[in-house]
């Protein structure tokens, strides 16, 4: 009933841009212009923008990836449409704090064409939400999220984790601290097992890529199943972005000594 009540409220309600208010939609033509697509030079393991490698590759010019060269990772890539700023953090936070479905369709659309440059995979699951943060608002963005590109891309999907642990939420903690809170949070959900005997690659997709740890422990939980685990989110954190002078630079000090 509250889903219905919910789905009436989310059509009657005036659609504004997110980041400045102006009338008509989610996000104005002029916001939407600021949303910045990952570059398409980034670290195939982690999705670390830059010319990096990922652990174990060769690469010409490539060098160790400074966020993953040195973790051992669950999933095989990881890939995000925008970079986390402006636009792509004030709809992933509208969405979370709103609970509306249309924002979500509206971010499924922005981000698909993104998910569709993604690894190809069997089916699509997504990072389970926080039951009682699930109950207030009714519903879990990873979810609609995952719902909605699998829709688009014409891939199966389904609930394939359930939480174990309600740990403390992510924001607010540092590495170590998610890193910590997070470990054997995550187990298949039961009825997931018959399903993954046919699967080999599967997609878990969660709104933003902050510290990777989340999405390394829901991997891990699909690896041990002997499922080969792919990521992706509609958003990632950008840590120490090294310019592109920069980078020209430490790769012409490489070339000549
Ligand atoms: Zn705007
Ligand atoms: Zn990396």
């Amino acid at each position: 009933m509250t889903g219905i009540v919910d789905g009436l409220l989310d059509l009657a309600l005036p659609r504004r841009c997110v980041l400045c208010g102006a009338a008509g939609g989610w996000l104005c033509e002029r916001c939407a212009a600021e949303l910045h697509p990952l570059p398409v030079q980034h670290c195939p393991r982690c999705g670390a923008p830059g010319p990096w490698s990922a652990p174990g590759q060769k690469h010409r010019a490539g060098r160790r990836c400074p966020e993953c060269g040195g973790r051992d990772l669950a999933f095989r890539s990881a890939a995000a449409a925008f970079t986390y700023e402006g636009p792509a953090k004030a709809l992933i936070t509208a969405c979370k704090f709103r609970a509306l479905r249309s924002l979500a369709d509206d971010m499924v659309g922005r981000a698909s064409p993104a998910f569709a440059a993604a690894p190809a995979v069997d089916l699509v699951t997504w990072v389970p939400g926080h039951r009682d943060h699930q109950m207030e608002r009714g519903f879990n963005q990873a979810e609609l999220l995952g719902r909605g590109f699998a829709r688009r891309a014409g891939v199966p999907y389904a609930p394939l984790l359930r939480r174990v642990r309600h740990g403390a939420r992510q924001s607010g903690l540092d590495r170590a601290g998610r890193a910590a809170n997070v470990r054997d949070a995550f187990a298949l959900r039961e009825e997931g097992n018959g399903v993954l005997r046919k699967l080999k690659r599967v997609m878990i997709v969660d709104d933003v890529y902050t510290t990777g740890e989340t999405l390394d422990h829901c991997a891990g939980v699909l690896a041990h199943a002997g499922i080969e685990p792919h990521v992706f989110t509609f958003a990632r954190t950008v840590r120490a972005t090294p310019s592109q002078a920069s980078l020209d630079h430490a790769v012409q000090k490489e070339r000549c000594p």
